[in-house]
């Protein structure tokens, strides 16, 4: 999930935008021209992954007059989006928000695609339940605690610009934290879990401070919550595409005349490859780049990072927490795990409780069984309810532990740089180029992000 709406962090960003745009402008027009050649390729263009970069990139491919397969190692479209539905209802295990909205060519595809939203929970009324005072806020309390919060991430990131620190180890030195009692960081460490943990699936220990606010939204305005299945949009989006499924593609050689793609036993020949795989198959090296990548790339890949955020999902037979609340942050004994709930019941239709872990905390609980989990979200939600209510199912997603990702999205980690995602976004040579959501400095870890870099891939293969 990725949080913060304009009313939130975002603000943060905002004085920053035009240079950001403005390098992104810069950089995408410094891209060499690609020429496809391969006459004997069995087709122009050969896209690795069905994600909504890759989706994006063949769709712009095949609207260009080339010819386009894509290799996908799982048996469906969508990577990160995935909508499950046999709940009845549609419970999304990746992306669920449209982000900034205003200007996202997101909105206008999920309405060609048929797919809806709801008013963000993240809008609404949040109460916030210390199970362990125990104490409930809500209204203007935890405004003020977003507030305070805001404020001191922004004192911190004012010190940015030395060598590079850790995010945490500057907040630690803001004096307006250090001021606060044990009580009060508790509170604001549950704020800060949501505005930093969840937005970058990581926490703020491990993110660099000079490259927090880098990567502007591209857009505008609130997010959308989408509540009939995000994996619509790119099932719509895949409608034409030739695509081939369970090919867990693990060698690319270029050459001279074109690209040779091997899976198993079985090879591919085309002109030119865009690659979209998450860059966690990348870090781990699941393909082999045949020549090996210049430097400028593996260096790239290793100074960014993959985050993880998971999520579990408890259904109750009826919502007992009510229509008025549309997000509880609910802080346990450590205000980093399960930190925030949303019901889904007002904007899915279902009595179930969505709660996120991001970073060490999510890699930890995903070594953990299902009812291990069940039990210890659902302890949590009886004491901060005051209730003894068995949930009837649960669904924990495991981003980390996934195969085809290796993790939820990617983050700028301390010594890491932007540069790194602008060099991966730039084609590596006539034949080879990268695609996805952490190959982009342009809003980087969503999906309209994704979506936009593919359309970058295949603009610069069509050039
Ligand atoms: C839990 C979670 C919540 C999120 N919430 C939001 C949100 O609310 N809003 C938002 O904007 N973004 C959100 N995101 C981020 C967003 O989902 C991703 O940034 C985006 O979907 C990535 O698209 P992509 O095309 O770059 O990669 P992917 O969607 O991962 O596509 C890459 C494809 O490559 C395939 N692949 C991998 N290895 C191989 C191989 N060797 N051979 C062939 N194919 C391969 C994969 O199976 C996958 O289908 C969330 C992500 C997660 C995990």
């Amino acid at each position: 999930m990725r949080i913060p709406p304009l009313t939130r962090r975002s603000f943060l960003r905002l004085s920053t935008a035009s240079i950001l745009l403005a390098g992104c402008t810069a950089a995408a027009s410094t891209a060499p021209a690609v020429r496809i050649k391969g006459a004997s390729a069995a087709v122009d263009v050969l896209v690795i992954g069905a994600g909504m970069a890759g989706l994006a990139a063949a769709r712009d491919l095949v609207a260009g007059g080339k010819s386009v397969r894509i290799l996908e190692a799982r048996d469906s479209v969508g990577g990160r989006i995935r909508t499950h539905r046999s709940w009845g209802k549609p419970i999304e295990l990746g992306a669920q928000w449209i982000e900034t909205a205003t200007g996202n060519p997101l909105v206008a595809l999920a309405k060609s695609a048929g797919v809806t939203t709801a008013a963000d929970p993240e809008n609404g009324t949040e109460r916030y339940i210390d199970t362990q005072t125990p104490e409930q806020l809500s209204g203007t309390a935890v405004d003020n605690l977003y507030t305070q919060a805001d404020a001191i991430i922004a004192s911190a990131l004012d010190t940015a610009g030395g060598a590079d620190k850790s995010l945490r180890a500057a907040i630690n030195a803001v004096p307006a934290y250090k001021r606060l009692t044990t009580a009060q960081k508790r509170r604001i460490e549950s704020m800060l879990a949501q505005l930093i943990d969840d937005d970058d699936a990581v926490e703020a220990e491990l993110l660099s401070l000079n490259n927090y606010d880098e990567g502007i939204d591209a857009y505008r305005g609130g997010n959308l919550f989408v509540n009939n299945g995000y994996v619509g949009i790119p099932q719509f989006l895949a409608k034409t595409l030739t695509i081939e499924y369970n090919i867990n593609v693990t060698r690319i050689a270029t050459d001279s005349t074109g690209v040779t793609v091997t899976a198993g036993t079985k090879t591919w020949r085309a002109g030119a490859v865009v690659v979209t795989v998450p860059l966690g198959i990348l870090k781990a090296n699941r393909i082999t780049f045949s020549p090996a990548l210049p430097a400028a790339y593996t260096n790239a890949i290793k100074q960014l990072a993959m985050g993880v955020l998971n999520k579990c999902v408890l259904r109750y037979d009826t919502a007992f927490w009510g229509t008025a609340t549309d997000t509880f942050t609910i802080a346990g004994s450590d205000p980093h795990e399960f930190y925030q709930f949303i019901p889904l019941n007002k904007p899915v239709g279902i009595p179930a409780l969505v709660a996120f872990n991001a970073g060490s905390r999510a890699r930890a609980l995903e070594t953990k069984s299902d009812a291990q989990l069940q039990a210890q979200m659902a302890a949590l939600v009886n004491k901060a309810f005051g209730v003894t209510k068995t949930p009837s199912a649960i669904i924990a997603t495991r981003w980390g532990l996934d195969p085809h990702s290796l993790g939820a999205y990617s983050y700028i980690p301390v010594g890491g740089s932007i540069q790194a995602r602008r060099t991966l976004g730039t084609p590596v040579n006539a034949r080879l180029v990268f695609a996805g959501e952490a190959y982009t400095e342009r809003d980087a870890s969503t999906v309209h992000g994704a979506y936009n870099s593919g359309k970058a891939a295949a603009k610069a293969l069509l050039r």
